[in-house]
């Protein structure tokens, strides 16, 4: 069997948060394969714990990549400052073809884009994909599934990170339908009264206080704040309120085009044009909408550049929505030339988080081998990008441990699913399938 196959038959996905089922990126030809281990969200460590722990594994997922693509270059993206992981990385790659790239402490430095010019010096053309630039990347977990499906073992566990107002901070490897309530309870509980959940970080996360959400594939971690924490509070503005203030208060500062990484990076990406679509409506939005169409949604013009407090980023989103459904295709520049501030111009995360204001929680999070064992669990049936599994099982169904209980419908984009454990299936609804341990 293909490593194609097999990879697909036990479900992997991107770890890091984007889910695109890995087989498809397993199926092209590239000459270098990148991990992506920059992990740039603050207070997260999930990929640093990962790279620490299973170092050989990673380095055998790359390697069984390298050879599906036909690469003969394999490079880990890894921040100097997470020293451990640095040096069990740099021992399992002596003497292989795959080379550890030291990157800088700042945000964001897990895009794409960024990593890729980071790591190979080339630069991925408007709107297109590392493999355009003969790369593959995955995140570094990706990789340790990779390794583990070339021996028959799917994706039924995911390692995350809880953070911010817990007792304890902690990475903890959870099987895949474990409530978010369970994971902050072997963190030793919430330090506030009213907490809502960054869920995959406070950068690019969403916001929930739904604390019955289960961790899925893509799960990275989450931060726990008060209700009434500044940056929670701006989060959960509603769309309206953020236009309105937008439209009235932006003074075309360019702040925030002046430090955004993309734009940095030399595409065309200028969030103070898009700003002008909240004013413009009428007569020029589609025309403003075009400057976010290469935003990569880091977040850092809404919560780090934007003197006033603006919403540029949500306005990118927008934007970008209203792009996609009248169906504009890219007709911006097609060269990109970074700009000569770039260096001068990154964000230290040690800044972010000031900003942030969550600087008192900068703790480790070491990984703990905590044992996590749910009696239910509710997995749900999407968890990576396309379309959602269907389900292979039915209500009081028995499932062994690693059994298919989903499957990708006809000719979609998509992932298999499977149980962490034995168990009886206890209901199958239009979105989960609900296990009870055995
Ligand atoms: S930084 Fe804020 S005020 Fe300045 S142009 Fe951007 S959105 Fe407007
Ligand atoms: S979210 Fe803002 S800073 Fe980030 S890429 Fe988009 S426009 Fe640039």
């Amino acid at each position: 069997m293909t490593l194609v196959e097999q990879v697909r038959l036990a479900g992997v996905v991107g770890a890091g948060g984007g889910g695109f089922p890995t087989h498809v990126k397993l199926a092209a030809k590239a000459d270098t394969v990148i991990a992506n281990g920059a992990e740039c969200e603050p207070l997260l460590h999930k990929d640093a714990a990962v790279m620490e722990r299973q170092a050989v594994e990673m380095l055998q997922g790359i390697q069984l990549a390298m050879a599906a693509v036909g690469a003969s270059t394999g490079i880990v993206g890894i921040k100097a400052k997470n020293k451990h992981a640095v040096a069990a990385v740099q021992a399992a790659c002596q003497g292989t073809a795959v080379r550890v790239h030291l990157l800088g402490d700042y945000y964001p430095a897990g895009d794409e884009y960024d990593l890729v010019h980071e790591t190979t010096g080339r630069l991925i053309p408007p709107g297109g994909i590392p493999l355009n630039v003969g790369a593959v990347v995955c995140n570094v977990e990706t990789f340790v599934n990779i390794a583990a499906a070339a021996t028959g073992r799917p994706v039924t566990t995911k390692t995350l990170t809880v953070a911010g107002a817990v007792r304890e901070p902690r990475t903890l490897t959870v099987p895949l339908g474990t409530s978010l309530r369970e994971c902050l309870a072997a963190a030793g509980g919430a330090t506030v009264d009213d907490p809502v959940l960054a869920i995959g970080g406070m950068m690019m996360g969403e916001t929930t206080d739904d604390l019955d959400r289960a961790v899925t594939k893509t799960t990275g971690g989450f931060i726990v704040l008060a209700r009434d924490h500044h940056v929670i509070e701006r989060k959960l503005k509603p769309a309206k309120a953020r236009n309105a203030i937008g439209k009235s208060a932006c003074d075309q500062c360019r702040y925030c085009t002046e430090l955004c990484p993309r734009y940095l990076l030399g595409y065309a990406v200028e969030p103070h044009q898009v700003m002008r679509s909240l004013a413009f409506t009428a007569t020029g939005a589609a025309h403003w909408n075009e400057w976010a169409a290469m935003c990569c949604a880091c977040g850092l013009c809404t919560l780090f550049a934007c003197p006033e407090e603006l919403y540029p980023k949500e306005a990118c989103d927008q934007s970008k929505a209203e792009m996609k459904q009248a169906s504009v295709k890219w007709s911006g520049p097609t060269t990109v030339k970074p700009h000569p501030m770039r260096e001068g111009r990154r964000t230290p995360i040690k800044s972010l988080m000031k900003k942030l204001n969550i600087a008192q929680y900068d703790h480790p999070a070491h990984w703990e081998p905590t044992v996590v064992a749910p009696q239910r669990i509710a997995l749900p049936l999407k968890q990576s990008a396309g379309a959602s599994c269907q389900p292979l099982v039915r209500a009081g169904e028995a499932v062994a441990a690693g059994q298919a209980v989903g499957a990708i419908p006809d000719k979609a984009l998509g992932a298999m699913l499977h149980a962490p454990f034995a168990a009886t299936v206890a209901e199958v609804t239009a979105t989960h399938i609900i296990l009870n341990r055995s």
